[in-house]
């Protein structure tokens, strides 16, 4: 504690020295309830931050539950979420409760044996918020300091609730605007300060992290990620060397690099190191962003798709590792950054593990970012090699979709081979375990793009790349299109294992010193497998797909294992005409808590409902309905799905009744009939007859869809 406050006093006295403004005054550390101390060295009964640790190894020491005994694990008990929709948080435990974040930024504590419903606390984000979240309301957890839990919100604010009631103590707006960013990461704490950056990157945001002080909410630092007007200045000089590696007018969009998930302090070298997002628009050539003094291609576009390093207490740049230069692929660089101590060629090193969306694992130094590996773990199409000294990719030319101008199916596919969904690192096998997409994803350019003020602005064709009505290319794509869990020794840059899976996106995985790792899976299982073999020991029927990591915690004697069920947090652009590929995804949400010889049971789950098609005839004429599938693929598909097939979550629009009359379907587009639940009025990119060209295009794909049922 007393280093840490002399930290700062020192850092506060060195920039007095040079005559800077030293900011709002930082509140002292927390000397009861959760201390930085417990934070360093965590109790092995809780879990006290979204990756557990600092270096969110999600790895526990509790061995009560281990791979002789897991068969017996049951249902100790269950809670209902207000909810269906995608459920992502961590649970956190401290003191006897469990707290939990679910979809629209709400948050929950219960009494971590009983499961009794403690305080709950809605911070009543707008539904219309949905339009500018590329992928559900989710929220991936709290975070606890102090006497207080940490939400951050999907309209961009910071929340600090009491942890004795869910009170509100502070809160705060995080993002500069609520057109272009909302959030949905766990918040992280470093020296006092609360950690949050925001989601983005595929409409106008400007990436950055910032850090609050714990007590009063006052923001003490801000790191953007991506260069700002040039006219303006530069914030600093990590800004205008970035600056040098954009060309058009980049600002206009953004530029992206938003910081949406990993958040990783490390106390030893006080730094923070986080992962940034795609640049945008997608397509390069759409604003001319890495066109470099009249050279296409030759803008990196920093710091997007990278990890950076920042001092913990200033905000002051340290280093960067860019993993994808130039990126056009929707190659975030956010999944979780883990630390740990390994031995890499005889030397012991404290590195930083990355398996970002790109397909590669990287080994860095953690203090100074320095390469030391990058090992392709999946097969990916967008790079020949990649430097072994630098780790600089050598990017195949044909993956320059918005030069050549033609198709290109990139692999990984824009969901990553590996996103957000966290994994694990046990330091008794040496081994990551990563819930890995497996997958293309077709990119066509839309070289005229113009930007508008609503909406994905990726300038991509997404009406090119439609999933046709044809069963067997459809089935193709299916085939295409799985998951795994995959076993990954980093040390030695190989595979030790992996169990697959029928669909992609499942659930992050838990490592316990029981040689168990545990996993969610899309297809409604929560399944344990031995950590040093792969052997599946036990699976629950979940009732709903998973895509959030589960977490253990010992009490009285009982170690527990802990996981939220709810399948969402899509894109459903992704799974589009594939939404069934990976079982049947169904959101039931709740939190399922499991110990050793409990039998409890879940309520049956309702019947899902097969509904036939019936729309009306097609009227449109094929220049309307080639017009129409223009806009559903710019402006509708993101959450009505690809070729107008919904996944779980948003309503399919082929059964929709506004298809049978076009002042229904303009009362809802352009007059925001239902913006109360999410679908706003998209009248300042549309007119009247756009959207009718819209109605007769699902029209038609609603009547093609008809004509293969039962085929
Ligand atoms: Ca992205």
């Amino acid at each position: 504690m007393t280093m840490i406050r002399s930290s700062i006093l020192v850092a506060c006295a060195a920039l007095a020295l040079a005559g800077c403004n030293i900011g709002p005054q930082v509140s002292d550390p927390a000397t009861s309830g959760v201390t930085d101390a417990m934070l360093d060295a965590p109790p092995p009964e809780e879990w006290l931050t979204y990756g557990r640790d600092y270096g969110e190894q999600r790895f526990s020491p509790l061995d009560q539950i281990t791979a002789e005994n897991v068969s017996d694990l049951g249902l100790a008990w269950s809670a209902d979420l207000d909810t269906a929709r995608g459920q992502e948080a961590t649970p956190l435990m401290h003191d006897g409760v469990l707290y939990i974040s679910t979809a629209w930024s709400m948050v929950k504590a219960y009494d971590a044996r009983t499961g009794e419903l403690k305080w709950s606390y809605d911070p009543e984000v707008p539904r219309e918020t949905l339009a500018v979240a590329c992928c559900d309301a989710v929220n991936r957890g709290v975070a606890l300091y102090g006497d207080k839990v940490y939400v951050a919100t999907l309209n961009g604010d910071l929340v600090a609730l009491n942890q004795s009631d869910g009170t509100v103590a502070w809160r705060t707006t995080v993002v500069p605007d609520t057109t272009s960013y909302t959030i949905t990461g766990a918040p992280r704490v470093a020296n006092g300060k609360i950690l949050i950056g925001s989601g983005g990157a595929e409409y106008k945001a400007r990436g950055f992290i910032a850090a609050y002080d714990w007590q009063t909410g006052e923001e003490v630092w801000r790191f953007h990620t991506v260069p700002g007007n040039p006219a303006d200045g530069f914030e600093n000089e990590a800004m205008e060397l970035a600056a040098a590696t954009w060309g058009g007018n980049w600002w206009e969009l953004g530029g992206g690099g938003t910081v949406w998930d990993a958040i990783t302090f490390d106390p030893e070298t006080n730094l923070v190191l986080f992962g940034t997002g795609n640049a945008e628009p997608w397509n390069p050539r759409a604003n001319g962003r890495n066109t470099v003094e009249g050279q296409e291609g030759a803008g990196d576009n920093l710091y997007t798709s990278s990890i950076v390093a920042v001092d913990a207490d200033s905000g002051e740049y340290r280093w960067h590792f860019q993993e994808t230069p130039e990126d056009r692929w929707d190659y975030d660089s956010n999944a979780q950054i883990t630390v740990a101590s390994m031995t890499i060629e005889g030397a012991e090193r404290r590195v930083a593990i990355h398996v970002p969306k790109n397909g590669y694992v990287y080994v860095l130094d953690v203090a100074t970012g320095e390469f030391l590996s990058g090992t392709p773990w999946t097969p990916q199409n967008w790079t020949l090699g990649i430097d072994p000294e630098t780790g600089r990719p050598q990017i195949n030319p044909a993956a320059r979709y918005e030069q050549s101008d033609a198709l290109w199916v990139s692999v990984p596919g824009a969901a990553g081979a590996h996103s957000w969904q966290p994994m694990s690192y046990s330091p008794q096998t040496g081994l990551v375990y990563i819930p890995a997409n497996n997958g293309g994803f077709p990119f066509v350019a839309n070289n005229d793009f113009e930007a508008s003020d609503i909406g994905f602005q990726t300038g991509l064709n997404s009406a090119a790349t439609a999933m046709p009505a044809d069963l067997a290319v459809r089935q193709a794509a299916k085939d295409a299109t799985t998951g795994a869990l995959v076993a990954w020794n980093v040390a030695e840059g190989r595979e030790a294992w992996r169990a697959n899976y029928t669909g992609p996106w499942n659930g992050g995985t838990l490592a316990t010193a029981g040689n168990l790792l545990f996993q969610g899976t899309a297809d409604e299982r929560f399944i344990a497998y031995a950590a040093d073999s792969g052997r599946q020991l036990w699976s629950f029927a979940t009732q709903s797909g998973v895509i959030a990591a589960p977490m253990t915690y010992s009490l009285d004697g009982t170690q527990y294992v802990a996981i939220m069920v709810g399948w969402g947090g899509v894109w459903d652009i992704a799974p589009g005409a594939l939404a069934d590929i990976s079982g049947t995804p169904r959101n039931i949400s709740r939190l399922l808590v499991f110990k050793l010889g409990a039998d409890g049971t879940l309520a049956a789950p309702p019947a899902l409902a097969q509904r036939a098609l019936d729309p009306p005839p097609v009227t449109g004429t094929p220049a309307q309905i080639a017009a129409g599938a223009l806009i559903y693929g710019r402006y509708c598909s993101v959450c009505h799905g690809d070729a107008a097939i919904s996944g779980a979550l948003n309503p399919d629009l082929r059964h929709s009744g506004a298809l049978n009359q076009a002042a229904s379907m303009k009362a809802i587009v352009l007059d925001g009939a239902f913006a109360h639940r999410g679908m706003v009025s998209f009248a300042t990119a549309l007119d009247e007859a756009g959207v009718e060209n819209v109605r007769h295009y699902i029209i038609s794909r609603a009547n093609e869809d008809k004509a293969l049922e039962g085929r």
